[in-house]
């Protein structure tokens, strides 16, 4: 019986390359979007047309009730939940100074409260031996001008990764985050200059981006039995930028 995992915000990004990575690892996927449905339901498509078996599902994670009619669906369309990867997220850069309380209620809504309602179900919810897979930035630790927001929801993050995964024990669940560097999709290209893109993308030794498949292999290895012993952790897979 093939194991069931929740990747929130997989429509695009590095979410749709960890649906695919996990589908082809396997698992049956739970492809959750916001508001890209047509690409969500490719997605889907695409997946079963390689074998495998996936339900596209809208909710915005930011909502509790629709985080719990994730689960809902999940389990009435698959039997249960064994994985969640708890990936949507936004960034929006401004200086401290120029930053509004839209911009840090949006955050804090979706990267923070998101996050949380993703772990509170699966913290319900989950089978026995299952993972928790959340998603940091490495801008924790890089903390560069114009991410004291987004930094600060991604160091709650971590904080939450590593408290739950002590309250877990007994249930033979991991819980980790992965904090990715600067990865080519929409959330990290859009609005910049090419070279901002090209000084960013040579602050890892490698002197590349990230591609959404780079961080989709290391959710890959945390969830499966290879990663068994790794719990509590945050992953920085970032090339070597710090
Ligand atoms: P992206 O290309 O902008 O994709 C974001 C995904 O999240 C989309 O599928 C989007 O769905 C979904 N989403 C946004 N708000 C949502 C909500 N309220 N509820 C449900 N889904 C929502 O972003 P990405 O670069 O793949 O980022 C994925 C994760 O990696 C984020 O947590 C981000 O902070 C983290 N990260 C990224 C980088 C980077 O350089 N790219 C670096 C470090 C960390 P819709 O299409 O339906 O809107």
């Amino acid at each position: 019986m093939s194991k069931v995992a929740i990747v929130t915000g997989a429509s695009r990004g590095i979410g749709a390359a960890i649906a695919e990575r996990l589908a082809s690892d396997g698992f049956t996927v739970v492809v959750n979007y916001a508001g890209s449905a047509e690409p969500a339901e490719a997605l889907v498509r695409k997946i079963e047309q390689a074998g495998g078996r996936a339900l596209a599902a809208q909710a915005d994670v930011a909502d509790p009730a629709a985080v719990r009619r994730l689960f809902d669906s999940a389990e009435a369309a698959f039997g249960g939940v064994d994985v969640l990867v708890n990936n949507a997220g936004i960034m929006e850069n401004a200086a401290v100074a120029d930053s509004s309380d839209e911009m840090f209620d949006r955050h804090m809504a979706i990267n923070v409260k998101g996050t949380f309602n993703g772990l509170r179900e699966a913290a319900k919810r989950l089978r026995d031996g299952g993972r928790i897979v959340n998603f940091s930035s490495s801008v924790v630790g890089l903390y560069q001008p114009n991410y004291a927001v987004y930094a600060a929801t991604k160091g709650a993050v971590e904080a939450m990764t590593h408290v739950l995964s002590k309250e877990l024990r007994g249930r033979s669940i991991t819980v980790n985050s992965v904090a990715p560097g600067p990865t080519a999709t929409e959330l990290f290209l859009k609005g910049k200059p090419q070279q901002a893109i090209d000084t960013l993308a040579n602050l890892s030794p490698l002197q590349r981006l990230g591609q959404p498949s780079d961080i989709a292999d290391a959710v890959s290895f945390l969830v499966s039995p290879n990663g068994g012993w790794i719990n509590g952790q945050v992953l920085r897979a970032n090339g070597g930028v710090i």
